[in-house]
């Protein structure tokens, strides 16, 4: 394997490749602390593998990439997750004014998110640790993890808040995840903390207060940036679109756009942009105050709440800078608009978290960021599925008909507006 040490973000400290989940100590500070990432060989990637040699290699998905990934293949299982289809909006991107926006599906994954990608690279992180549980802090990451617990022989604890979505929480419990139920967003800290230090625990989301996290699970979630640059024929999209909470998944995908520019691979990188609901904003509020002190925001209820935290960690703030990208928020009610025009136009059942994406690339492009002709891609994070509590308060279910002509031809008429 490829990788050889962690390194911080911040300053650029090194260290082992051991497990260290709580950032970088050199530079923390009480307000601000750094994240650590995995550091490859890119030389020696690059003499072994080739574009040529990847495209070729009959494996679909995360393992696929395993020269970029920090853990041996062997010790991964695989439930099919990644190798998730990029689609152009044929429909809504001439609505919408652009004429090449495409969404990187990721619901079609196992437990119907990108969270599968961390989660199949944590379990097997977890076991060449020898942990024998994995713990998150809930929502679709515990239920992602619960599933690759369940076939990886790891035991899954999930640290929910008291709003998750019911759905989240049934399909965490069925593949055998322990559930527990916070009485606030914080309890988390402590409670995973001591898991990881008392039971070597792996955890697979971050457990401290300025999110620090999994250096190594969350390499998983770069293959989104890989396959986007494969499935584009190597070329790259001017801007990639993700729904943004702590950051986690923003920066792998960065990260991914990185390691191919790295080696080589690709000849130009992306501007990233994250979306966040306007309940938070904690990247958004930062970048609007040009300051590199991570501001943390009290939020308020959304209906986009996976993607809603106190505060992003460093990492989102650094793809975002880097990148030359920027950070928005968007409203409840642009994001149903969103998830409705995506599912009415292309056929695709977002999560609403997700369709934020959509209602980020329609504001950018109203306000010149995004020109017509500008490849974007937007991470639909998610499947709607897990949404259902939400969507339904927006639709009014017909009476049930007999089989009498005219009373149908009258239902479709007085519930849908419908002339037959
Ligand atoms: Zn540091």
């Amino acid at each position: 394997m490829y990788e050889q040490m962690l390194k911080c973000l911040h300053c650029g400290a090194q260290y082992p490749l051991e497990r260290m989940f709580e950032g970088c100590p050199r530079c923390k500070k009480d307000s601000f602390q750094s994240n650590v990432v995995v550091d490859y060989d890119y030389e020696k990637i690059k003499e072994a593998v080739t574009r040529d040699v990847l495209q070729k290699r009959h494996v679909l998905g995360v393992w696929k990439w395993q020269e970029f990934l920090p853990v041996d293949p062997a010790l991964g299982i695989t439930l099919g997750e990644g190798g998730t289809p990029l689609l152009p909006c044929r429909n809504l991107g001439p609505v919408l004014g652009m004429s090449h926006l495409c969404i990187k599906d990721e619901s079609r994954n196992p437990t119907h998110t990108f969270k599968d990608r961390s989660a199949a690279v944590g379990a097997a992180v977890a076991r060449k640790f020898g942990s024998r549980h994995l713990i998150a802090g809930g929502g679709n990451t515990a239920a992602a993890a619960a599933a690759y617990g369940a076939v990886s022989g790891l035991q899954v604890i999930s640290f929910e808040n008291l709003d998750e979505s019911k759905q989240a929480i049934l399909q965490t419990l069925s593949y055998g995840g322990k559930v527990v139920y916070l009485k606030k967003y914080e309890d988390r800290y402590p409670l995973m903390k001591t898991c990881v230090d008392a039971l070597a625990a792996h955890p697979v989301s971050s457990y401290t207060r300025s999110p620090t996290g999994d250096p190594y699970s969350e390499e998983g979630r770069k293959t989104v940036a890989f396959e986007i640059c494969e499935q584009l024929s190597w070329n790259v999209p001017d801007t990639v679109i993700v729904p943004t909470g702590m950051g986690f998944g923003l920066f792998a995908v960065w990260r991914g756009f990185q390691d191919l520019f790295t080696t080589g691979f690709i000849d130009a990188l992306p501007q990233m942009v994250a979306v966040e609901s306007s309940a938070g904003g904690s990247l958004t509020k930062t970048l609007t105050s040009r300051s590199d002190s991570i501001q943390r925001v009290v939020t308020a209820p959304t209906i986009a709440k996976h993607i809603l935290v106190p505060q992003v960690g460093y990492q989102a703030y650094r793809a975002v800078r880097d990148s030359g990208g920027v950070a928005l928020t968007v409203e409840d009610d642009e994001i149903l608009d969103a998830v409705f025009s995506l599912a009415t136009h292309e056929g695709v059942y977002a999560s609403t978290t997700s369709a934020a994406a959509i209602a980020a690339a329609k504001n950018l492009h109203e306000s010149g960021y995004i020109d017509a002709e500008d490849t974007v891609a937007c991470v639909i994070t998610g499947g709607g599925l897990k949404d259902s509590d939400i969507i339904e308060t927006h639709f009014s279910l017909p009476d049930p008909v007999g089989g009498d002509w005219n009373t149908f031809v009258t239902l479709m008429k007085t519930h849908y507006n419908m002339v037959l």
